[in-house]
């Protein structure tokens, strides 16, 4: 009889991943009446709490007795999420060996978006009804709702710019009848045909094959064009194909090229601006998006890498933009680098993928140069515009005096560009006004208490900020050590200070400085953009935020202050990096024109990095790093893991990770290094110890370090230890 109890049972099981730190779902019994399915998004009791999770299996375990379990809650009114998304979560578990139910979380980001909205009353108008007598104000109503389509009381008089009363009076007559109706109606479709470019034979080409590629399963292409060269016009034609095809697609990009500028030019293409997913959008827009998303009736999304995991229902394309930016790598909690899951997940869902760089990482070159990815090269740009000469000034010669920033022949070349009413553009990866303050007197060195950071002052707030933890400080008039008033002195230059010469070499230029940090947040930021694109700027400072993604049409000379920066580093990838943003910055110079120059400011004009750039033999520089990289065994030749371990005393942080480093498996293919302190040994008042494991690319380095974990000893009072797969420093 044990056995015919069994399909009752099954019926009543459902396991469930919860949102923590666990390893495998939880079973729960499912409630009589209640109905879930695989992806059902339910609430669970967990503990002494509930929380949101999604069923991943409905008949688990049939031994388990369903009367044991604790029951689901409730079962959310959302759309299930689908097969192909349980599976990308469950396969960037198994990558970044994070807990499948902290990937669940990236993709459960909106609370209110779990249950519909619930209606309000609206009006619609009746249409075989016409008002007793007409009105100019009742005539304006009626144009308004002429489509038939609902409207609130208010959101109907304010568009038709008459009185609530005009509305009653109308409603009274039987005109607009009572209905319920979503407050928040879902944006307009984007049209395919809406305006279509005229592309450049070049560019059509590359429109082509991608437009193709929806019929070969999951593709992926780097587009590799020069700055300029219309990558996003193209890539466009790519969504302008899921579109007429039905499908979603979803756009990535590093969340400050997310600018007003590019929804702009979405809307051009198609009419409407793209639903946008980041950080900075309000709680109900974040609802109506994955809500739309995960319905199929949001159709393109343009967004931050954490657009990634919203739960689209029918994904067509995913576009990764600026590919190389290593702002698609998040490092807390859940470590992933977005352009790498865009490809996974794309191959799951058998959809294409499309990458666009003009400076691709070196990891997506050699996928290029293997055959895995197709490569696509638009070598010169859109306009027609030549790409900007590159010199270097010698600062060992022909730098500025001391305590000077800018070399005379970048300040001769800003005062004819600004004579030629041209914008100049000055480049520094430094926010604030000096990077470290020390006292003329003692010698002291303004440090953060929490981090091994030194306090970069920051003159037009008047403080000193902790770039790592935030910490902010009040600027001293007398030295903390020394007492001695008025003695401290800035060290170095940052933006600000840069600002401060370029004001005092050019009083009549407007002069401008855009960084991240700067007072008004990014509505203040996306408004000074618009205003340097139209010209409402005559000299530009900016932190590489001004780097990426903007098109300035009047910008023709960009000045790097400090090209070495960067290159200290004892990162490997800092040289690729180094090459990546000089060439995005010095591309901001002339793109429409053409006749731009770029000016980069070096102590060691004879590196490699500088040389390349210079040469424009981009190639060569290709070769070299990847070859450097293949000697090494470095990515993407050989595979990279971070153990990083913190804790808040440096004695015992440091006896933890040597005790982890012990107990890590004999194995010839894997090469431990560390611990040894990180680059940043203490942040937010925790010491941080790094261990590195490394082993050429055919080995399962995830399921060696699986195995290492299940031999560490706990990580007990306050101590942590995260796992980076493929970490951006080595
Ligand atoms: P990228 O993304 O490669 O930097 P964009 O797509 O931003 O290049 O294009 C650079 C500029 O050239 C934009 O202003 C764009 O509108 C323009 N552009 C691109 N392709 C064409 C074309 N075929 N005809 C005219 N203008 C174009
Ligand atoms: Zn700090």
């Amino acid at each position: 009889m044990l056995f015919d109890d069994l399909p009752e049972a099954r019926e009543t099981i459902a396991s469930v991943l919860v949102p923590v730190a666990v390893p495998e779902p939880y079973t729960y019994r499912v409630p009589a009446g209640a109905h879930v399915v695989p992806g059902s998004i339910v609430r669970v009791p967990l503990g002494t709490r509930e929380v949101t999770g999604a069923v991943w299996d409905t008949q688990p375990d049939a031994a388990i007795n369903p009367r044991k379990l604790k029951e689901i809650l409730h079962v959310h009114d959302a759309p299930p999420l689908n097969d192909e998304l349980r599976r990308f979560i469950d396969w960037v578990a198994g990558w970044t060996l994070a807990a499948p139910g902290m990937v669940l979380r990236m993709v459960l980001r909106s609370e209110e978006a779990l249950e519909p909205e619930p209606p309000v009353p609206g009006l619609q108008r009746v249409l075989d009804r016409s008002p007793d007598r007409m009105t100019p104000a009742r005539a304006r109503v009626l144009a308004t709702a002429a489509d038939g389509l609902a409207w609130t009381r208010s959101g109907l008089a304010a568009t038709a710019g008459v009185s609530t009363s005009v509305i009653d009076g109308l409603a009274e007559q039987g005109v607009f009848e009572p209905v319920f109706m979503t407050a928040t109606p879902l944006p307009l479709p984007p049209d395919p045909a809406f305006n279509p470019p005229q592309l450049t034979p070049t560019q059509a080409g590359v429109a082509e094959a991608l437009v193709a590629n929806f019929d070969r399963g999951g593709v992926v292409a780097l587009i590799d064009g020069v700055t300029g060269s219309g990558k996003t016009e193209v890539y466009f034609e790519a969504v302008a194909e899921a579109l007429r095809r039905g499908r979603q697609a979803v756009i990535l990009v590093p969340e400050i090229g997310l600018t007003e500028q590019f929804l702009r030019r979405f809307e051009t293409r198609f009419g409407v601006p793209p639903a946008e997913w980041h950080s900075e959008i309000t709680p109900k827009k974040r609802a109506r998006v994955w809500r739309g998303v995960a319905s199929g009736e949001v159709q393109v999304v343009v967004g931050a890498r954490s657009a990634l995991f919203l739960p689209f229902s029918r994904l067509g394309l995913i576009v990764v933009d600026e590919e190389h930016d290593t702002a698609f790598k998040q490092d807390d909690r859940v470590s992933y680098n977005a352009r790498d899951m865009a490809v996974v997940r794309g191959h799951l869902a058998r959809i294409p993928v499309v990458l666009a760089s003009a400076t691709p990482s070196v990891e997506s070159r050699v996928n290029a140069d293997l055959g895995r990815y197709q490569r696509h090269v638009l070598p010169e740009r859109a306009s027609g515009a030549s790409l900007p000469d590159l010199a270097v000034i010698d600062m060992r010669t022909e730098g500025p005096e001391r305590g000077r920033w800018i070399a005379p022949g970048l300040v001769s070349a800003i005062r004819e560009t600004f004579a030629q009413k041209g914008q100049s553009l000055l480049f520094l990866n430094r926010r604030g006004y000096a990077p470290l303050t020390l006292c003329r007197s003692c010698g002291h060195r303004f440090q953060c208490s929490q981090c091994s950071a030194w306090l970069v002052e920051h003159r037009m707030k008047g403080k000193l900020v902790c770039h790592h933890c935030g910490h902010t400080e009040a600027i001293p008039r007398a030295c903390p050590a020394c007492g001695t008033q008025d003695a401290l002195v800035a060290c170095g230059p940052g933006v600000e200070r840069v600002a401060e010469e370029v004001e005092g070499l050019f009083p009549d230029a407007r002069v401008l400085v855009l960084s991240s940090d700067l007072l008004g947040g990014p509505d203040r930021l996306r408004r000074e953009m618009k205003l340097v694109e139209e010209g409402g700027a005559d000299i530009v400072i900016g932190t590489q935020l001004v780097a990426k993604g903007h098109n300035f049409p009047l910008m023709k000379l960009v000045g790097v202050i400090d090209a070495d920066l960067g290159l200290a580093h004892g990162d490997p990838r800092a040289a690729e990096r180094t090459f990546q943003l000089l060439a995005q910055v010095t591309g901001r110079a002339g793109r429409i024109t053409g006749g731009g120059r770029g000016l980069l400011q070096s102590y060691s004009p004879d590196h490699p990095v500088l040389k390349a750039l210079l040469s424009s033999d981009r190639e060569a520089f290709y070769r070299a790093e990847i070859e450097a990289r293949r000697a090494a065994g470095l990515p993407p030749f050989g595979r990279l893991a971070a153990l990083v371990i913190s804790g808040p005393e440096k004695a015992a942080t440091e006896a933890y990770a040597r005790a982890v480093s012990r107990v890590a498996p004999a194995d010839r293919a894997v090469t431990i290094l560390g611990p040894a302190e990180a680059a940043l040994a203490m942040v937010r008042g925790r010491h941080r110890y790094r261990l590195l494991a490394m082993a050429p690319r055919q080995v399962d380095l995830q399921g060696y370090l699986r195995h290492w974990m299940t031999l560490a000893p706990p990580a007990r009072g306050g101590l942590k230890l995260q796992i980076d797969i493929d970490p951006q420093q080595f």
